[in-house]
């Protein structure tokens, strides 16, 4: 690593994984200086955290937030340039001041300034997910093409990207590699039954019992959509068909994933289930670093369970592998429809089970295409979230 602080555009700033990326960064001044902070609307925390890590630029995509950021900071006499709207963000990351971009935005919210983090050719640490679900293979493309470096943040992804051989390139199957096992920890539902899951609340289904996350990724983890999405995400960063990606349901969520090899060899990555660790992985790699995160005393917690998903009462998952079979922008439009059911089952409008239900019929209904440019994805993510909500809607005769 270079001697002089590498620049760092964080996206997401103000969310849990940016939050965990600036606790990170604050281990290690001396390393990082931040470039660029990103949210959508919380100015206050932005505000706070613009006054302690003292970045060239923040982004707030709300303008009306942004004009309070502006004027907050400027009250205190801080240099700092406030700007907003979702190009600001895309702009923001390609900057010669920025060396490293954290993808921490929520949703398809996320795929512009990614994408533009990417075709910059900057070390883009991939926390955004549905970014890649909807682009799939249009943004590996352009990794490669760019140069870019992609280092995966979900904790499944870096546990694989660790156990990898050296010498890993984003999309390409490492030479003896069978096959990926994605671990799951079965989210807040692991054992109840359909009848209580049809009347979970929003509260219920956020109540992570490993991890603490922002309410999207929280309601994706207990439909176990989280982990269909993580299955078409291993198979692009990793050059797998779905068939070569597992998922085994581990309840510790200590191993955070395995690779087999063809000797019968399998490698996993273990550690606190603390989402610091990978960012710190990511952020320091090749080399390694301190994270703030404990170490784990094995004998405490005394045993390892593994068990095979039910994809009877979490039917999202099987959705999920037959949109990464079907390719083409059948994972854009499993994603669209689940990101619109999943905010109304946020807001009080679908019942938890109605998330699925809606995802399935979106899928009936809408066929996938070919994906020839980036317009193939951003049309089908459209029509997608109308259907979605249209199927939603009281009253529009067509509720899940
Ligand atoms: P969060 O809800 O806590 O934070 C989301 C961030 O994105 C906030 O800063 C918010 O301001 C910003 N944002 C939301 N909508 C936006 C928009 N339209 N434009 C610009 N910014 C917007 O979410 P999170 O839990 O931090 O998750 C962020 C991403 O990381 C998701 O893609 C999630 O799947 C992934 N991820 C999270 C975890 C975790 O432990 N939290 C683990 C693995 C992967
Ligand atoms: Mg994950």
């Amino acid at each position: 690593m270079s001697s002089a602080p590498r620049g760092i555009a964080i996206l997401g700033s103000t969310g849990s994984i940016g939050r965990s990326t600036l606790a990170v960064i604050a281990l290690h001044p001396e390393r990082f200086r931040v470039a660029v902070l990103g949210a959508h609307s919380s100015w206050e925390a932005i505000v706070e955290q613009a006054r302690v890590f003292k970045p060239a630029t923040v982004v707030l995509v709300d303008p009306e937030a942004a004009g309070k950021a502006r004027a907050a900071l400027g009250a205190s006499g801080s240099a700092v340039r406030v700007e907003s709207g979702p190009e600001a963000l895309a702009h923001a990351v390609t900057g010669a001041d920025v060396e490293i971009v954290m993808a921490a935005i929520v949703g398809a919210a996320g795929l512009a300034s990614t994408l533009a983090g990417v075709r910059a050719a900057k070390r883009v640490l991939l926390a955004n997910k549905e970014a890649l679900v909807m682009a799939g293979l249009l943004l590996m493309e352009e990794v490669r093409r760019a140069g870019a470096e992609l280092i995966p943040i979900d904790s499944e992804h870096n546990a694989i990207f660790q156990c990898m051989p050296a010498g890993y390139l984003p999309g390409e199957i490492a030479r003896g590699v069978l096959r990926v096992i994605l671990t799951a920890s079965g989210g807040p539902f692991r054992s109840t039954d359909s009848a209580s899951m049809a009347r979970a609340t929003p509260d219920e289904a956020c109540a992570h019992p490993k991890w603490k996350m922002g309410r999207k990724i929280s309601v994706d983890s207990a439909t176990l959509m989280n982990k269909g999405l993580e299955v078409i995400e291993a198979t692009l960063l990793f050059g797998l068909p779905e068939s070569q990606v597992d998922v085994v349901v581990h309840p510790q969520s200590v191993v955070h994933s395995l690779v087999e090899y063809a000797d019968g060899s399998m490698l996993a990555q273990l550690g606190a289930p603390d989402m610091r660790t990978p960012i710190a992985q990511a952020l320091a790699w090749p080399e390694r670093f301190a994270s703030g995160v404990h170490s784990l005393n094995l004998s405490q917690i005394g045993r390892f369970d593994f068990e095979p998903p039910d994809h009877a009462r979490f039917p999202s998952l099987g959705l999920a592998r037959a949109a990464a079979r079907a390719g083409g922008t059948a994972p854009a439009l499993l994603n669209a429809a689940n990101e619109v059911a999943v905010q109304a089952f946020l807001d009080g409008r679908l019942n938890f089970t109605g998330i699925a239900t809606v995802i399935d019929k979106v899928l009936q209904r809408l066929e996938s295409s070919p994906v020839r440019a980036l317009g193939d994805v951003l049309d089908a993510d459209a029509a997608a979230r109308r259907l979605a909500v249209a199927l939603i809607e009281p009253g529009s005769g067509a509720r899940a």
